[in-house]
């Protein structure tokens, strides 16, 4: 195995995340670089989009980035850079639509491949017994939506944001309050297109390439760079009856929780989340939830406590209204709530799944969008949901949050353990999403040094007395802490690398693998 990993102490690369180009090795690689004959073009200047992301706090800028109009413009660059062997130390990384936290779509001094240039390529939808739609991978989710509505058709698993691609998503999970019912998207894909860390364009499916199709779901762009992907897609429904309760007791909340995603007869959509002193508890930043019960869900106000509200929705087509209505009902009785609490709205099945971009478009408006966001997604067993609620919720959080805390549980049952993704060893496990921002220019409670401290100290509870919690969107910037997170997937993941990447060209801004020159 030649690559070599991340090592263990302070490296300059991440000490200091913004860091313009460096010229002088670069002449030659920039050079070789030239030298390629291609569909689409490299830009060597103005790249500063490909030094950002959403997360705002890193900057790393890249030589070249690369816009394909082919999949051989990817394969080629990327073969030329292998053939260079340590020769050369660039680095390659697909960028989507940007959207990571910590620099994990950047590439310093290397070449970014904006994986949007592909967009707007031709989508194939099979309408046929088991649906599915055939997509570039610069694809964005909310492009796909629009297209397979058309035909009645639309994916079966989503995230809560839909302005993000399909690359980006399948290098990760992609979770949403469908996933309890049918698993992250990387459990609803059939076939992929990708370009390995030798160039090499291989079709990869469970029937076909298995190992490199299982590597590249959730691989954190490490064994592959996805081209195409062949969705699974499910008949749309045209309406959706949105539903939010609270809850002050928290084994109450998650108890219905639990019992909800116990059944694929109840609800379509599971979610929730955790209000800690705030105000507006029914409308916050990420969706347009707009109750039929605006003057009652006014009056709540978390004032000093901490409110759980779980979030629920059912799909409905028009003509079933009065059915819909009595089911609902009757699923509601069954649930602990505060009974003056049930708070519910239809929209269409699109506002639904879209109900973030609302909120962007306000945030964006008040210049609130593009500001640090150092969110902490974490993965935690069943089992020790509690003792991490209360002392997250209960101590470390008690005053205040900077943002939307998102807390629900899947089934593992619906997640494939053959894809490289990580999660906890229970059958059921939480996803917890801690969306903070922090507004420029603040300082205490809303500063991001108070926030990055906050995310630590949870991070170290978790270390110390919750051992089978895993991050998702993982950020780490040491090898041990790498291995520890891959746990008994470690020795896999070096194998697939050595296989798929050996030089370790791919996504070098995970901080997995480094190029060893
Ligand atoms: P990028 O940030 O561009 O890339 C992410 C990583 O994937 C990088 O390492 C990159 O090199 C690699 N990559 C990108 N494209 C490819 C490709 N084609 N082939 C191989 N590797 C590739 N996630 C959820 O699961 N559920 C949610 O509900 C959710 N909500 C979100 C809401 C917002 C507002 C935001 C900003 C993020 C949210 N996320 C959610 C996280 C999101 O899924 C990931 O950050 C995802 O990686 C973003 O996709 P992107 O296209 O912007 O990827």
């Amino acid at each position: 195995l030649y690559i070599s990993c991340i090592p263990d102490s302070t490296n300059h690369l991440f000490a200091a995340p913004t860091i313009p180009p460096h010229f002088g090795s670069s002449d030659i690689s920039s050079y070789e670089l030239q030298t390629l004959e291609l569909d689409g073009y490299l830009s060597f200047d103005n790249n500063h989009k490909a030094a950002t992301d959403f997360g705002n706090r890193y900057n790393l800028y890249p030589l070249a980035v690369l816009h394909p109009k082919s999949v051989s413009d990817i394969s080629n660059t990327i073969n030329h850079i292998f053939s260079m062997g340590y020769a050369s130390d660039l680095t390659v990384a697909a960028r989507g639509h940007g959207h990571s936290i910590q620099g994990q779509a950047q590439a310093y001094n290397g070449v970014v491949i904006n994986m949007e240039s592909f967009q707007g390529l031709e989508m194939k939808i099979n309408a046929g017994e088991l649906p599915y739609v055939d997509v570039s991978a610069g694809e964005l989710w909310i492009n796909i939506l629009h297209e397979t509505l058309k035909q009645g058709l639309a994916p079966k698993s989503w995230t809560d944001y839909l302005h993000l691609t399909v690359g980006g998503t399948l290098s990760n999970a992609g979770i949403s309050g469908q996933a309890f019912r049918h698993g992250p998207q990387i459990s609803n894909v059939y076939q992929l297109e990708v370009v390995t860390g030798k160039g090499e364009v291989v079709a990869c499916s469970e029937n076909q390439n298995a190992d490199l199709f299982h590597a590249v779901l959730g691989g954190l762009g490490q064994f592959g760079i996805i081209t195409r992907a062949r969705i699974s897609l499910e008949k749309a429904p045209k309406m959706v009856k949105w539903i939010r309760v609270l809850y002050s007791d928290f084994s109450k909340f998650t108890r219905d929780q639990e019992h909800l995603i116990s059944s694929n007869d109840q609800f379509d959509y599971i979610e929730g989340f955790v209000f800690i002193n705030r105000t507006g508890l029914l409308n916050n930043w990420r969706s347009s939830f707009n109750p039929q019960e605006p003057l009652q869900a006014s009056k709540f106000n978390s004032d000093g406590k901490v409110f759980y509200c779980l979030e629920i929705a059912k799909y409905f087509n028009p003509d079933e209204l009065d059915f819909i209505n009595k089911k609902v009902e009757s699923l509601l009785t069954g649930l602990s709530y505060i009974p003056s609490t049930l708070f519910t709205s239809e929209v269409t099945y699109l506002a639904f799944l879209d109900r973030v971009h609302v909120s962007e478009n306000k945030l964006r408006a008040k210049g609130l969008w593009e500001i640090p966001h150092p969110w902490l997604n974490l993965l935690i067993p069943r089992t020790q949901i509690h003792d991490f609620a209360q002392e997250v919720f209960g101590n470390i959080l008690k005053d205040t949050s900077n943002g939307p805390i998102i807390i629900y549980p899947v089934n593992k049952s619906k997640w494939n353990n053959k894809t490289s993704l990580v999660t906890p060893e229970e059958e059921v496990f939480y996803l917890v999403a801690f969306l903070s921002s922090a507004v420029p220019s603040s300082i205490g409670t809303d500063g991001l040094e108070h926030i990055l401290a906050q995310n630590q100290r949870i991070l170290d509870y978790c270390i110390e007395y919750l051992p089978g919690v895993k991050q998702y969107l993982p950020h780490y910037s040491s090898q041990g802490e790498w291995r520890a997170h891959f746990g008994p997937k470690w020795q896999t993941v070096l194998q697939r690398k050595s296989k798929y990447d050996p030089l370790a060209i791919l996504a070098p801004g995970q901080r997995i693998f480094q190029k060893g020159i």
